[in-house]
């Protein structure tokens, strides 16, 4: 294990919110503790803001934006910030990721693979924020008509903790090269790569009061972002039900909504797949990240002629995972974020025997005995599921998957639609013809043919259904941080 990166107990930080470019404590200096979830010991003691401290970010995003210099800046100004803010990540790359594993338990490969996608992130919206285009419709010979783009304002920016820096830069390096101010909310269980956005942008040349972030827990902090009069756009990552509270919580101020929200991916598996291909694939789909994905491949349907094959060929991969502490480069999977989430994930398990499904995987293997207080759940798979099972319907964000077999083509379609998501799909065929059907009739956001999670920045991310709606990545994301305004002008002559 390379334990340098550990920190030990006297290592402990402090760690502040970050309002109008100072570091703050909590108004009422409430602090909560963030943990490496493979040892379960502290990390950090956080600020946990409330409303009065999410009152003074909002207000210092809100004078930023309505007389600060951010909105106000030229294009090439802004995205040049955005692209020294890339550097800065890359320069940092080593360090942020370390941080990372210790927070939220994923790989160090995984973690380093999250940085320089969010270092890309800022390269990709610096770019783009020279390239926001108008429109000039046709009117007739007597006025001009100009419709304009400009930011939507102040943007509340909710984090969940799977892919903690990612996911805030997902929302934060459009909502900036939008020309918006932000107040970003980490997750409670993973604040610190967030903690760290301030000091980038400042370096980077960001002016104080366009980004602050508070830390502490939904309910306390993340609520009082969501009803604030004076925030223009939430930008929501997370659950379903917390995505419905958002939505209902938004509607006395009208604001602007982006949820992204769960899922329950079909892996569909056809028999004429690359079947080694496809099974490789479809192990990353679903145990990724330890399977705590919104995406992740967790319904695996088989066509019958390779079904058996395929629960041997899966049994064996499940077997070869390497449970450890995400700084072991040894380790292929981390453990699950919290105790928590820990203990909901082997709820699940539970609640799949106890329905009568039956395990694909082999008996788990222990982690190693320094680790015996981290909160880790080995790869589980099961078969003879039944499609109403609650392992075949809920989200159970863990690295647990049902395998399902299926006759044709309908047959597939029918059982990958059967359920209230619709984030992403993934489709493993050498028939060209069957994959793009399959593609066009899945109700899904994203479809990958031969693969499973890729997202590149440059394309599109979101989901159809109960998965959301809204758009992150791509020019996608950048449009839902800007209001579009008509401008008419009169030509008649007196
Ligand atoms: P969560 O909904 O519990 O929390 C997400 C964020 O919302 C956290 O910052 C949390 O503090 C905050 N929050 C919680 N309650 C709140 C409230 N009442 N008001 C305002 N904010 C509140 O989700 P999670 O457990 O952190 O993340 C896992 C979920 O996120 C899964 O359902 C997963 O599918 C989803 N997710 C979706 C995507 C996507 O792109 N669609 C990506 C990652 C994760």
């Amino acid at each position: 294990m390379t334990t340098g990166a550990l920190p030990r107990a006297s290592e402990v930080r402090d760690c502040k919110l970050f309002i109008d470019g100072r570091w703050e404590d909590a108004a009422d200096g409430d602090r909560f503790d963030t943990v490496d979830p493979a040892r379960g010991v502290p990390l950090a003691h956080v600020a946990h803001a409330k409303a009065a401290d999410v009152d003074r970010a909002v207000a210092a995003a809100r004078r930023a934006f309505d007389a600060g210099p951010w909105p106000r800046a030229p294009e090439r100004e802004r995205g040049r910030v955005l692209i020294r803010a890339a550097e800065v990540v890359r320069r940092e790359r080593r360090r942020l990721a370390e941080l990372e594993v210790l927070d939220s338990g994923k790989p160090i490969g995984e973690a380093l693979e999250d940085i320089d996608e969010a270092a890309f992130m800022f390269e990709y919206y610096g770019g783009w924020a020279t390239k926001v285009m108008g429109a000039i419709p046709p009117v007739g010979p007597d006025a001009l008509s100009l419709v304009v783009k400009e930011p939507v304002g102040v943007a509340g920016l909710i984090v969940p903790w799977n892919y903690p820096l990612l996911m805030a830069v997902q929302k934060l390096a459009p909502a900036l090269a939008a020309g918006c101010t932000c107040v970003v909310k980490p997750a409670e269980q993973t604040p610190l790569t967030a903690l760290e956005l301030p000091e980038i942008l400042r370096e980077a040349g960001l002016p104080d009061g366009a980004l602050n972030v508070v830390t502490g827990y939904g309910p306390t902090a993340g609520l009082p972002l969501v009803q604030h009069p004076k925030v223009d756009k939430i930008s929501f990552t997370g659950s379903l039900e917390v995505g419905q509270l958002v939505m209902r919580e938004s509607a006395d101020s009208v604001k602007r909504v982006t949820l992204e929200l769960g899922g329950k991916s079909p892996n569909i598996i056809f028999n004429d797949a690359s079947f080694e291909r496809a099974i490789d694939g479809t192990c990353f789909g679903i145990f990724w990240n330890q399977g705590e994905v919104c995406s992740a491949g967790s319904r695996i349907l088989v066509q019958a002629k390779v079904y058996d094959r395929a629960l041997e060929a899966l049994r064996k991969r499940a077997g070869g995972v390497r449970l450890g502490h995400g700084l072991d480069a040894g380790t292929t999977m981390g453990p699950l974020v919290s105790a928590e989430q820990r203990d909901r994930v082997q709820g699940y398990i539970d609640s799949g025997l106890a329905e009568g499904a039956k395990l694909v995987t082999p008996s788990p293997t222990p982690a190693a005995p320094d680790l015996a207080s981290g909160y880790f759940v080995p790869p589980t798979l099961f078969y003879d599921v039944d499609r109403s099972m609650r392992i075949a319907r809920e989200e159970i964000f863990g690295p647990v998957g049902v395998v399902i077999p299926f006759h044709d083509i309908d047959d597939a379609v029918d059982l990958a639609n059967d359920t209230d998501y619709g984030l992403a799909a993934a489709v493993w065929t050498n028939d060209i013809t069957r994959a793009i059907r399959t593609a066009r009739a899945l109700r899904a956001g994203t479809v990958w043919i031969n693969d499973s999670q890729p997202a590149p920045t440059e394309t599109v991310w979101g989901g159809y259904k109960r998965s959301g709606f809204g758009r992150e990545l791509g020019p996608w994301g950048l449009e839902d941080f800007l209001e579009t305004k008509h401008i008419y002008i009169n030509l008649k002559g007196d």
